[in-house]
Formats: structure tokens, C-alpha cells, sequence
């Protein structure tokens, strides 16, 4: 792949090379102020491209071009709207190694980590274009029989999408695809860690021909008081966001001003539980997969173990033993299993959530160290850990088990729901006592003997302060439309 920092603007690059510009109404150029930001590739530190950065003005000028191009989007036919993400789909697939090697340079994810994300991501595209065509409406008479009540859907109008650096596609893709097949113009943001994926999505969505104005990419410096101004334009109707829940906070509070709809995807804190039934092959197999995709950089990554007092300590052996033989570097060698974290920063809070654990009366039983170079760390396990620690109570996003050991299945109840967050659990155990268990779970998501849940097909989200809204399914397409009720005479 051909690294290049600028690119060409009007016709926008071929595949094969890195575009970091701005995308504003149908047109990739530099940033107004003429000013860029460096894209580092975290497994050597080293700069892959210097990507504009997008001034106030800019920013505001991607809204006007979403929202000159809403009311002509917004009448496309269905058929056309999905026929266009339908080819998205199609060049993705042709070109999913490519798509790979992006996220590889610019997150640090291993290839595996990197190719299934990019099939997932890609998904999106194909299962909006299917939704386009049956956005539902309803039609009833009414109970007192005079009128006939018509309940149309309706584009909510410009929507911002706001995405995380864990999952450059796929987060982008989840909010693109709907919004899109809804008949709403948009304006991305994508993180600051990995904005030439989005770039490269973008881009695809230009080459298949959407028209101008449709799509739009920016990359604000002061992302808090830049992304308020465009909130509060009249044009912006939408708010979708991935990322922290502080951040998330923070802009709903944003979103009130002008009443814009928002919906969140926020962090999680999954708790595992593992009853004294669970086949433990099954529970390690599935439990790597948990822990470890995305090198445990996931809102939906096992975060805390619970353990069965009966299980715990073949369990803690065998996964310690997993956890070793996985082959650590850069996802440019395939053969390496786990990636490295986004960032230096990123693996040093990592780090510090094992030393807090260690003083906190923790032992680390596999890893627990950083790499010389690059933002490497350990595959690692800590047993003896305290339920209230800090490893537990926050979200550790990188390649770190935590286990705590249990006795009592209600009190691994109570522990698992004793969190803020609510987005994913996992439980293992004989099914039966499984599904009771996942009941009682505060969870969006709770997946049973198994340890990946996410299809495109199926609703995505939390619970308490774990999001609002749901992405995938055919309810990710129903929070970029809102209803229109028309009265008519029985
Ligand atoms: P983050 O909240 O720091 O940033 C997310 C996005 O918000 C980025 O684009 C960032 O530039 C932008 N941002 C930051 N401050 C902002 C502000 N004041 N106003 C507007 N935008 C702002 O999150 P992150 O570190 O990029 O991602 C990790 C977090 O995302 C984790 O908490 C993880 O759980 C969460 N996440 C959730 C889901 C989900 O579906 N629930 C999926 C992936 C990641």
C-alpha cells in the first residue's frame, strides 16, 4: 500500500493510497487554516500520513452541504438509496484486504482482529440496503371510528455521527448504512487515532456515486465547542455517537439546546460468569474470543471475570496457558495474534489498571508487562482480584483477565449488575441455569456459552449508562426516522 499524506483533491485517490482530507460536498480537500495532524502508526510510533484538520468554517460548511442535499436525498427513491449501498457492499468485498490494511496501520489491531472486522463492517452496508426497501409504516382505524389514522416515517433530517477509534469501519458503517438507507445526509467525525479508515469508507461511497453533499467527512482540533456549534445549526436534527460515556454525557447535554434526537452506543464494563455447570473447554474457547478480540479493545470485551469457586482454579490455569501461547506484534505479519493498543497512552492506562489491581491484593499469574517499543502489551491475567477494585469498576480495554472467585451464584448476580454500565454480559453454564441467570442480568446484550454476539442483523445496544438506541437489526434503521401522523376522515 502506498502511504501518502495529501491527496489529490477533486477526483479523490484510487484504491491503494491513504486519503486524509476533509470531504465537503462532494469534494476531498485541505483544511481551510491549511493545518494537519499526524496519523501514527502505533506498533513502531512512526507517522503514516499528516491529515487535515478541520477549522470551525469547515465544519460548518459540511453541515450546509448535508443539509442543501437533504430534501433531494430525502425524495431518492428507496430502490435508488439501496442500489447504491448495495454497491458499497460490493467494492468492499473486492477490496476487504485493502480495507484491512488501514485498520492495521493506523489502530494497531492484528490482521485476524483487522480482516473480521472489515466483513462485519462491510455487512452494514448490505443489510441497510435490504432495510431501505421495507422502512415500515402503519395504518389503523380508529377505536371511535371516525378517522383513519396514517403513520408514515420520515428522514429525521442531518445527522452527525460521531465515531471511536476501537472500531474505525465497523462503528462507522453501523451509523452510515441506516442513515443513509433513511434518506438523511450526514457528516462524519471519526476519531481523531484513526480517521484514514473513515476516509477510505467515504471515499468508496463517492466512487459508487452518492451524490454530492450526501456524504460528508470532517476532523475538528477542538472537537468539544466545534461539534456544539454544529449541533446547535437548525439543520441538525441527529445526533449518533460511539465512544465514552463521559463523552456521551456531555453531549446529550449539548443535544438539549436545540432538542436534537441522540442516540448513544456508550462504554460497557461485561461482566463473565461462569457457573459451577460450565464445560470448561467450551467456557476458555469462548472466553478468548470475549476477552480477546480486538486485542480486548471493545465495548463488548469480558472485562470481569466471576468464577465458581469449583471451576476457578483449572480455569484461571487453562486460560493463563492461552493467553501465553498467543504470538504478540504487528498485524502486518499475519501470524501475529495480538495486535498492539492505539496508543502509548492507551497501553499505559491499561498498565495501570493491573498495577492498581496488584496493590489492591491481585496476582498476576500470566504477562503484566508493556513493550520497549510500540504500544505492545502483554496478554495477561490477574486472579485474586477484589470486587470494587478499580480493574473492575472501569472499563479495561486491552488484552487483561481479571477473575474474581464466587461461591454463591446470587451474589455473582448482584456483583455483575453492581456497575454503571449495562451493555454486554456473557454467562457459561448448563443452559437451562444459564438463561435464568442472563434474565436477571442489567444488560442490553447477554450472550450464552458463547463469547461474540455482534451481527448485523441483530440489535445492538445498553442499558442504564451503557447507551440509548439500538444500531443493526430493523431497529437501527428506525433512529434516523421519526413518525408522521396524518388524519384521515373514516
Ligand atoms: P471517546 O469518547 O474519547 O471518543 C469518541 C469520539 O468522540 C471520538 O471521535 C472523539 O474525537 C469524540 N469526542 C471526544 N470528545 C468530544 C467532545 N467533547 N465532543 C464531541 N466529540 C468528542 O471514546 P474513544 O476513546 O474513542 O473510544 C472508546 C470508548 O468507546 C469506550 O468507552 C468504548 O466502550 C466505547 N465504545 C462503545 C461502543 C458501543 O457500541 N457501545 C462501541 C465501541 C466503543
Amino acid at each position: 500500500m502506498t502511504t501518502t499524506t495529501n491527496t489529490p483533491a477533486s477526483s479523490g485517490p484510487s484504491s491503494g493510497s491513504l486519503i486524509a482530507e476533509l470531504f465537503i460536498d462532494g469534494r476531498w480537500r485541505a483544511g481551510s487554516e491549511g493545518a494537519t495532524f499526524p496519523v501514527i502508526d502505533p506498533s513502531d510510533g512512526s507517522t503514516i500520513a499528516s491529515f487535515a484538520i478541520a477549522s470551525r468554517e469547515d465544519c460548518l460548511e459540511a453541515v450546509e452541504a448535508a443539509a442543501g442535499a437533504q430534501a433531494s436525498w430525502a425524495a431518492t427513491a428507496p430502490r435508488q438509496r439501496s442500489e447504491l449501498l448495495r454497491a458499497a457492499y460490493e467494492v468492499l468485498t473486492d477490496e476487504v484486504e485493502l480495507f484491512a490494511e488501514i485498520m492495521i496501520r493506523e489502530n494497531g489491531k492484528s490482521y485476524a482482529d483487522a480482516i473480521g472486522e472489515a466483513n462485519y463492517a462491510k455487512e452494514f452496508f448490505r443489510w441497510f440496503a435490504e432495510e431501505a426497501v421495507r422502512i415500515p409504516g402503519e395504518y389503523r382505524l380508529s377505536p371511535g371510528g371516525d378517522k383513519r389514522i396514517v403513520v408514515d416515517r420520515k428522514p429525521i433530517g442531518v445527522s452527525l455521527l460521531i465515531t471511536p477509534w476501537n472500531f474505525p469501519a465497523a462503528m462507522a458503517t453501523r451509523k452510515l448504512a441506516p442513515a443513509l438507507a433513511a434518506g438523511c445526509t450526514v457528516i462524519l467525525k471519526p476519531a481523531r487515532e484513526t480517521p484514514l479508515t473513515a476516509a477510505y469508507v467515504v471515499d468508496v461511497l463517492r466512487r459508487v456515486g452518492f451524490p454530492e453533499g450526501v456524504v460528508n467527512l470532517v476532523t475538528p482540533e477542538r472537537t468539544g465547542p466545534i461539534v456544539a456549534e454544529m449541533l446547535a445549526h437548525p439543520a441538525v436534527r441527529k445526533l449518533s455517537f460511539t465512544g465514552s460515556t463521559e463523552v456521551g454525557r456531555e453531549l446529550l447535554h449539548a443535544c438539549a439546546d436545540t432538542v436534537v434526537s441522540a442516540s448513544m452506543e456508550l462504554g460497557g464494563n461485561a461482566p463473565v460468569i461462569v457457573l459451577p455447570g460450565a464445560d470448561l473447554d467450551l467456557t476458555v474457547r469462548e472466553s478468548l474470543l470475549a476477552k480477546m478480540r480486538n486485542g480486548g479493545s471493545a465495548c463488548t470485551a469480558a472485562n470481569r471475570f466471576y468464577v465458581h469457586s469449583s471451576l476457578h482454579d483449572e480455569f484461571v490455569e487453562r486460560m493463563a496457558k492461552e493467553l501465553r501461547s498467543l504470538r504478540v506484534g504487528p498485524g502486518l505479519d499475519h501470524a501475529n495474534q495480538l495486535g498492539s493498543l492505539v496508543s502509548v497512552r492507551e497501553r499505559d492506562k491499561v498498565a495501570a489498571l493491573v498495577d492498581s489491581a496488584v496493590q489492591d491484593g491481585a496476582t498476576i499469574v500470566q504477562g503484566g508487562h508493556s513493550s520497549e517499543s510500540g504500544a505492545f502489551y502483554d496478554a495477561t491475567l490477574v486472579a485474586g482480584v477484589r470486587h470494587g477494585s478499580d480493574i473492575t469498576e472501569n472499563e479495561i480495554f486491552g488484552p487483561v483477565t481479571a477473575v474474581v472467585r464466587f461461591d454463591d451464584v446470587d451474589e455473582a448476580v448482584w456483583m455483575a449488575n453492581d456497575t454503571i454500565f449495562g451493555l454486554m454480559a456473557y454467562v457459561f453454564g448448563e443452559e437451562r441455569e444459564a438463561i435464568a441467570v442472563a434474565g436477571r442480568l442489567e444488560a442490553g446484550m447477554v450472550a450464552i456459552n458463547r463469547g461474540v454476539v455482534s451481527d448485523p442483523a441483530a440489535p445492538f445496544g445498553g442499558v442504564k449508562q451503557s447507551g440509548l438506541g439500538r444500531e443493526g437489526s430493523s431497529e437501527g434503521i428506525l433512529e434516523f426516522l421519526e413518525e408522521k401522523y396524518i388524519a384521515l376522515t373514516a
